[in-house]
């Protein structure tokens, strides 16, 4: 066990990590400021209601808005840990449903936890498993104590409630977890809409509770940050209760019951609130309209990350909006389809037009696909159904997303309020 100590006069919290992922540790007492440390967020610039922050977690500095790729099982389809650092990835984020079923939370805890699991030294952020609890299990039963579903792999029953998600989250130990929440259905009348709103409520304080009571077990023990280094990338342990638990903002379609649900779960506290129950079914226009009626609820000085969303165009309107992290399957599951996002719109890789199109994949993307193939041998790939394709695919589309938002957060750093969508749209469409 690490002694506590006393903090030292002007020791900055935000010092050791300006501009730098995982700065090398100089001596003990950059290893205590570790220690130290839990999830902070800091605007540093806005434009319009868009925010410039860095977002500091156990695992690294982030700069926001971020786009967070999905690694459902503790892997980006197709894309290894080394080629994610190249292209910038700053967080992961981890499916609680689906590691709990493979390789399950004590695999991943007695090999220290996700990080030393998979060999990635960033940040990650798992999902509390409700969404795919709600989404691939018909068969479910909710009650107030929480849902019983049927394992997608082989059948088998089990349970989630606040405490069993919480239980899992720490185990895994992600920077930033999930409370766990209902995810209201789409459509849903107004009095089913408040049912699951205030249950949700109800369970975000239980999801509370049950964390600042075992956030002490999250599996970065230890006292000896030096010697923690795994796969040649450094990756420093912890010793204190330094993962974050964000609230979650349910309220269906609904903008009464949308900031109901953000001034209560505001009530119950918490180091960042995500936006959720969106990206079920509903238009797109809806989806906009929630995801700002929300918004102008939520403090300030939080940060605001919207759940399952979304195209390249919705990524650039959230943030504009003010949202400061996202997420999506999209540029990952769209590569595994041969679709391609590109300065020139979507291309459709399978189309027999481009069997012999020598030209690169996207002219304006540096890459490393769009530096070295040609479309003509980009089709080849996916016609022959080689697994390279997939590979090649998903590199370029997680690189398309996060060169977005690079530019976004350089238009939020101009200062460019009336250009920023246009600086980011003023390419040609298809
Ligand atoms: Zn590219």
């Amino acid at each position: 066990m690490v002694e506590p100590r006393t903090p030292r006069p002007g020791c900055a919290p935000f010092a050791f990590a300006q501009g730098k992922l995982h700065p090398p540790l100089q001596d003990d007492s950059d290893c205590y400021n570790r220690h130290s440390m839990s999830t902070q967020f800091q605007i540093e610039k806005t434009a319009g209601a868009a925010r410039l922050g860095r977002l500091l977690t156990p695992h690294g500095e982030i700069e926001t808005p971020v786009f967070m790729p999905v690694g459902t099982v503790a892997s980006v389809k197709g894309v290894s840990q080394d080629i994610l650092e190249e292209l910038g990835v700053q967080i992961l984020l981890g499916n609680t449903y689906h590691l709990y079923l493979r390789p399950g939370v004590d695999t991943v805890r007695k090999l220290g936890g996700l990080h030393r699991f998979m060999a990635w030294p960033r940040a990650i952020l798992t999902d509390s498993g409700g969404f795919q609890v709600f989404s691939l299990n018909e068969l479910r039963k909710v009650s107030e104590e929480g849902v019983t579903f049927r394992s997608h792999l082989d059948g088998s029953s089990h349970f989630f409630s606040p405490e069993k998600s919480m239980e899992i989250q720490i185990g895994l130990g992600a920077d930033i977890i999930m409370a766990f929440d209902e995810c209201t259905e789409f459509p849903a009348d107004r009095a089913r809409t408040q049912a699951s709103m205030e249950m949700t409520l109800r369970w975000a304080e239980r999801s509370k509770k049950y964390f600042e009571e075992h956030k002490h077990e999250v599996p970065w023990s230890g006292n000896d940050c030096a010697s923690n280094t795994h796969a040649g990338a450094a990756v420093p342990t912890w010793s204190d209760k330094t993962q974050s638990l964000f609230g979650i903002v349910q309220g269906g379609m609904d903008r009464a019951l949308r900031k109901e649900s953000a001034l209560r779960t505001i009530e119950i506290g918490f180091p960042g609130y995500a936006i959720g129950g969106l990206s079920v079914g509903e238009p797109r226009e809806l989806t906009r309209e929630m995801v700002e009626s929300t918004i102008e609820h939520l403090p300030a000085d939080k940060p605001r990350y919207v759940m399952g969303v979304g195209t390249p165009e919705e990524i650039v309107e959230y943030a504009s909006l003010g949202v400061d992290m996202m997420d999506c399957v999209l540029p990952t599951r769209a590569a595994r389809h041969g679709l391609l996002f590109t300065s020139e719109g979507k291309v459709s890789i399978k189309q027999a037009r481009y069997a012999q199109d020598q030209g690169p994949l996207d002219a304006n993307c540096a890459c490393r696909v769009c530096r070295r193939y040609s479309r003509a041998y980009l089709r080849h790939l996916y016609a022959s159904n080689e697994v390279l394709a997939q590979v090649l695919n998903t590199v370029h589309n997680l690189s398309f997303y996060l060169d977005t938002m690079r530019r976004v957060r350089h238009s939020i750093q101009l200062g460019e309020a009336s250009r920023f969508l246009a600086d980011i749209w003023s390419r040609p469409k298809p």
